[in-house]
């Protein structure tokens, strides 16, 4: 037995396919910690991680990694992340970014994937046209509580945007209305409603796909561009119209766009 004994059905080779992969994580709070730690602990090789946030008493609820002494001296996220990765697999390189991820997109052109784990629909959709020119694999995920007549209702989702598949537009997720919308009220949406469990719940299913897109351990595995979470009857769903919109094909990165699967 040795230390990666129990998840040798990923393969043979599934240690050093995990230790060639550099993964790029965009927002580094409720659910890009929760990626981080996993990566690391399954064994990625690399990571290249973004966030020009600092830790707040309010992240300490949600924020893998952190604790109390972060938001005391108010410390940059990507030091905690750093130092969660670290912590569970010392010797791994974690490439730093303390600015928006645009201000060093030369450092995300070699990543293998990129975890978008934003809140906003433009950096979205800056991610997924980044992706797109470099041919890396998007993965976004997203959650929101709505309230409701009785309650409140959590819900979210986990995007697989494949370099040569359907994208963000095609899946309706993002268009120009809703992102020009979101800049014309930038400032005014207040405070979003989070907690930790849709997160890791959404995280996990993001590093799962990952993992299947690169160590498919079935024939059967699926890696599905889009998969709703409600977060109130606990269930993931495949969206349902996948098989349209991959017969249609993405008019709206045609220079990058192949046949598709
Ligand atoms: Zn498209």
């Amino acid at each position: 037995m040795n230390m990666t004994s129990r998840q040798s059905f990923l393969g043979e080779n599934h240690e050093e396919v995990l230790a060639m992969q550099t993964v790029g994580i965009v927002g580094l709070c409720g659910g890009g910690s929760h990626i981080a730690q996993q990566l690391a602990h399954i064994g990625a090789g690399s990571f290249v991680i973004a966030d020009f946030d600092f830790v707040e008493d309010t992240n300490l609820t949600r924020m893998v990694g952190s604790c109390p002494k972060d938001a005391e001296i108010n410390e940059q996220k990507t030091t905690v992340i750093k130092r969660l990765i670290n912590t569970i697999k010392p010797n791994t390189k974690v490439e730093v970014i303390t600015d928006s991820w645009l201000s060093s997109y030369d450092m995300f052109q070699k990543c293998d994937v990129i975890f978008g784990c934003v809140d906003n629909y433009l950096e979205r959709s800056n991610l997924e046209s980044f992706c797109r020119k470099n041919s890396i694999l998007y993965i976004d995920i997203g959650m929101d509580v709505h309230s409701t007549i009785n309650g409140f209702l959590i819900s979210g989702q986990i995007i697989v945007s494949k370099p040569d598949g359907v994208c963000m537009h095609c899946l309706g997720f993002l268009n120009d209305e809703i992102i020009a919308q979101e800049q014309n009220n930038y400032g005014a949406a207040g405070y979003k409603a989070q907690v930790i469990w849709p997160n890791a719940t959404l995280a996990s299913t993001a590093v799962a796909q990952y993992i299947a897109s690169i160590l498919p351990w079935s024939p059967d595995v699926k890696v599905p561009e889009m998969i709703h979470y409600d977060g109130n009857r606990h269930s993931l769903i495949v969206s349902s119209k996948l098989a349209n919109l991959r017969a249609k094909g993405c008019p709206h990165y045609p220079g990058e766009n192949n046949e598709l699967d």
